[in-house]
């Protein structure tokens, strides 16, 4: 699938680019890949990503209960780069994903997890069973920056977009305070958030912001973290 029509299909409101399961440690224990693909069915998507905060380990059983149920699947991973930004990274292919995970394994600040502070962190397998736990926390920092990000993926496999940059917390503007001249394939904008919208050039009709030369196509997702129901 092109990069644009995944684009295409999110402005149609019928791809989800940011969802979280059960291994975020932020995110609800009842965000298991089952009740995702049940919840995308539900709000009639076509098209979901599974994008935990630094990791991809629930990604090859989110993976099969799409295709069992008819769903689109993409798959990737939130990063927190050094500077405290979100960045979504979204491939077709779990491989690639799994391979850029091991990368952010081994690049993360190594914080032990506390799961009374910070949440669990349960990897699902394909019977929707706990088949362990990640034992350091997934919402640390990496140790490269936002451009590495570049250098790190294959851009014809990935879309890169920044994640909720209108929010007041690991956002570019909140950590940067501009958006920097990078090949981003989108930008995301939080529907729940609007501390700097009015400081966007943002085209809410065309769904694009207008900045270093460039049009950046608009993105919008739940970053779905439990479920509202
Ligand atoms: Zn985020
Ligand atoms: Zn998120």
């Amino acid at each position: 699938m092109l990069k644009e029509s995944i684009i295409f299909l999110n402005k149609q409101g019928l791809a989800d680019l940011h969802i979280h399961s059960c291994l975020s440690p932020c995110a609800d224990l009842s965000m298991s890949p089952l009740n995702i693909v049940k919840y995308a069915l539900e709000k009639k998507l076509t098209t979901i990503a599974l994008t935990d905060h630094n990791t991809a380990k629930n990604c090859p059983a989110f993976g099969k209960e799409c295709q069992k149920n008819g769903l689109n699947p993409l798959f990737g991973m939130e990063v927190n780069t050094i500077e405290e930004v979100h960045v979504l990274c979204i491939t077709e292919s779990l491989d690639k994903a799994l391979e850029f995970d091991q990368v952010l394994e081994e690049n993360i600040l190594k914080i032990k997890n506390d799961p009374d502070i910070f949440g669990d962190q349960p990897v699902i397998n394909e019977k929707e069973e706990i088949v362990g736990t990640i034992p350091y926390y997934l919402g640390a920092s990496v140790n490269f920056s936002i451009d590495k990000i570049f250098s790190l993926l294959n851009k014809k496999d990935w879309l890169i977009i920044p994640s909720h940059i209108n929010r007041c917390k690991n956002s570019l503007i909140s950590q940067l305070g501009f958006i920097p001249d990078l090949p981003f394939d989108a930008l995301e904008i939080s529907g729940k958030s609007s501390t700097y919208s009015a400081f966007l050039k943002y085209d809410i009709e065309k769904r694009i912001i207008k900045t270093n030369g460039k049009e950046y196509p608009v993105v919008i997702n739940s970053d779905l973290h439990f479920f509202e129901y």
